[in-house]
């Protein structure tokens, strides 16, 4: 049995960030992923001037955007129709997650992490795992960063997510022969999925097109994809779409239990609004590391969660509000009089802008969006429980 610190199930960018920054403390950090690395991950790839702060912070260095687009012009539409084109907004990066987290797992591993990546799980307690064809690594504390299918948050609580609130996006990667390399705007489009929006988001040589939402009401997402893609003037059929579930405001108030903590989408950390999940994925696999090793210093590994818990407060009260807020943007009766508002408020769309760009939290948006809603709508959003 090989014995560490703190064991790191998931080297995205949740385990990667926990994984780095307990290393950095001088803490014996093993990190195991299934996937052997460079591996892809379905993603838009769009990564906010937030996520480069968390970033920079855990990491000790700036993010490389060789190969990602940057873009400071953004164009919103809602039924086919275009409603804004926002320009000079603070940057937007689209990078490939297949370059983004291996080069965060290169940190991980530079900073003194023992590499598991390629190993598969076969066995797993609540202090140790078995891995398949490998030896049996044990710690004081494990952080899940697994993903949204969470095998150490099956482990703890039964079942990773719930059907009923979990999201679901489905994606393409357009490549740029088939569009006008001019005509590669970075674009959102507000119903192109019921509680959920579309996107497409030029790369080097490609564009990423989904469209993602809250899954119980969108049994026919296919359908909002393929018309999606027609909308674009995309080919829809004979092409491969893939899919993958997203933690659409599914937050897990308590993310674990004594020595074993979630982070990431494990935790359900996903943005309930914009669907932003890599800055969230970062800074609670910080959170995490920090809880972990705060709670080996005191030689008490089993008040990891209470500690966790607490570092993870204001994200919470975040998401808590965003999921509120959600209700306005996207719930189909209300939908059209956001819209109107989005359209006649330069400071609705400059608000909503800011929070894509990481720039404003939710508790200011809230205040400064609720105020500009007609008083009959506000009304609404209050009756509704
Ligand atoms: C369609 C779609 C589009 C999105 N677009 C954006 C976007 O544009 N911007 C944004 O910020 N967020 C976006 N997100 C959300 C974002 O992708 C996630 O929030 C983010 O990847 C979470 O990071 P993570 O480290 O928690 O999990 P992941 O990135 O999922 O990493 C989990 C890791 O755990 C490994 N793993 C899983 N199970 C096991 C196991 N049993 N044993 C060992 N290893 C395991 C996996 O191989 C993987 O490497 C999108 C999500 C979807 C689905």
């Amino acid at each position: 049995m090989t014995q560490f610190d703190i064991i790191v199930i998931g080297a995205g960018p949740a385990g990667s960030a926990a994984a780095t920054w307990a290393a950095k403390q001088g803490r014996s950090v093993a990190l195991i992923d299934k996937a052997a690395f460079p591996r892809t991950k379905l993603c838009g790839g769009l990564f906010t001037e937030r996520s480069r702060a968390y970033y920079h912070e855990i990491f000790g260095q700036d993010v490389d955007l060789t190969h990602a687009v940057t873009r400071d012009e953004i164009a919103f539409w809602y039924d086919g129709r275009e409603l804004a084109v926002l320009k000079d907004i603070p940057p937007l990066h689209l990078t490939m997650r297949l370059d983004l987290d291996t080069t965060m797992l290169t940190h991980a591993l530079d900073a003194g992490v023992e590499d598991y990546t390629g190993h598969h799980i076969s066995e797993l307690t609540e202090t140790s795992l078995k891995l398949r064809n490998g030896p049996i690594l044990s710690a004081a504390v494990i952080i899940g960063a697994d993903g949204v299918n969470s095998v150490v948050a099956k482990q703890l609580f039964g079942k990773s997510f719930d059907t009923k609130t979990i999201g679901f996006g489905l994606e393409i990667e357009a490549p740029l022969s088939e569009q006008n390399p001019k005509n590669h705007p970075l674009r959102i489009d507000f119903a192109a999925a019921t509680w959920g929006y579309g996107w497409s988001f030029p790369k080097q040589g490609s564009t990423t097109v989904g469209v993602g939402g809250l899954r119980a009401p969108n049994p026919d997402m296919k359908d909002h994809m393929q018309r999606y893609m027609r909308t674009l003037g995309l080919p829809s059929e004979e092409v491969k779409i893939k899919g993958h579930h997203l933690p659409f405001g599914d937050f897990r108030p308590t993310p674990g239990r004594a020595h074993i903590l979630l982070a990431g989408d494990a935790a359900g950390l996903v943005d309930p609004i914009t669907g932003e999940g890599i800055g969230f994925a970062m800074k609670s696999g910080q959170l995490a590391a920090e809880a972990a090793c705060n709670a080996l210093k005191s030689n008490a590994p089993h008040t990891a969660i209470d500690l966790y818990k607490a570092e993870l407060t204001d994200m919470h009260r975040n998401l808590r509000i965003a999921r509120n807020l959600r209700r306005i943007i996207f719930a189909p009766r209300w939908q059209k009089a956001f819209i109107g508002t989005f359209r006649r408020s330069g400071t609705v769309r400059m608000m909503y802008m800011r929070l894509l760009a990481g720039e404003v939290e939710y508790p200011e948006l809230a205040r400064r969006v609720l105020t500009r809603l007609p008083r009959y709508l506000l009304n609404a959003i209050r009756r509704t429980p």
